[in-house]
């Protein structure tokens, strides 16, 4: 992976554990990100979907480089 590629980290609300995923920063806060895109824990076994969220919205949620769903 190349390093200067900035992500946003996804990690799981409940057990605080990272779901392996990452979406790449594009600078434009209407980016979809992952529409209709499900993703299950590999820890808890909790399923997530990501339903109209905008890199913009991530963005104004994310904690640091983190972001909990
Ligand atoms: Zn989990």
């Amino acid at each position: 992976m190349n390093n200067e590629l900035k992500t946003i980290d996804f990690y799981c609300k409940k057990c605080k554990r990272t779901f392996r995923a990452y979406h790449i920063i594009t600078e434009n806060d209407n980016t979809p990100v992952m529409p209709n895109f499900a993703m299950k824990c590999h820890h808890c076994n909790r399923v997530v979907m990501l339903k109209n969220y905008s890199e913009g919205r991530i963005k104004a949620h994310m904690d640091q480089e983190k972001f909990y769903l």
